[in-house]
């Protein structure tokens, strides 16, 4: 899925729950992974190394597509980012924006990690990516733009409804 909505998903565990913030800030990095099982639109990233992706690997190639890429991973995480923000202003005094940012931090992380395993490629980072990979779903909505950022779309508004609904 997008940074934006696993940004937005993971600050509203970590703020809407309630949860002690070890156990909250750990479950949104855990929501990063059941909310890539669902069928979702993701955009391409343009400067993959193909033959790196074939074996699960995400490493990207520099050039013009690369400064591309970086600019609407950029956006996109900051989209994350200011979802985190109105989380946390909807919570009022109970908020605390340090968690609301960590839990949108630790939801998009593990897209991040799998660009650092594509330089690194070795230990714990071995690991969270094979479990990335076994939980990405197969289902991908490809070239479907439109359906893709709905769906998305409509799920984060179901995070603001369930907050405003506390
Ligand atoms: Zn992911």
């Amino acid at each position: 899925m997008t940074l934006g909505t696993h940004g937005a998903v993971g600050a509203a565990v970590v703020v809407g729950s309630g949860l002690h913030p070890v156990l909250g800030l750990s479950l949104a990095f855990l929501s990063h992974f059941a909310l890539d099982a669902l069928p979702h639109y993701d955009y391409k990233i343009l400067s993959l190394d193909k033959t790196a992706e074939k074996n699960g690997v995400v490493k990207m190639l520099r050039g013009k597509l690369f400064v591309i890429d970086l600019m609407r991973i950029g956006l996109d995480g900051l989209l994350g980012l200011i979802f985190a923000l109105l989380i946390w202003q909807m919570a009022g005094d109970t908020g605390s924006i340090y968690l609301a940012l960590g839990g949108a931090g630790l939801g998009m992380l593990p897209d991040f990690l799998q660009f650092l395993y594509g330089k690194i490629g070795t230990g714990p980072l071995a690991i969270i990516q094979w479990v990335h990979n076994r939980f990405h779903t197969r289902y991908k909505l490809v070239d479907k733009f439109e359906l893709g950022v709905l769906t998305q779309a409509v799920l984060v508004v179901l995070v603001f409804i369930l907050l405003a609904m506390k």
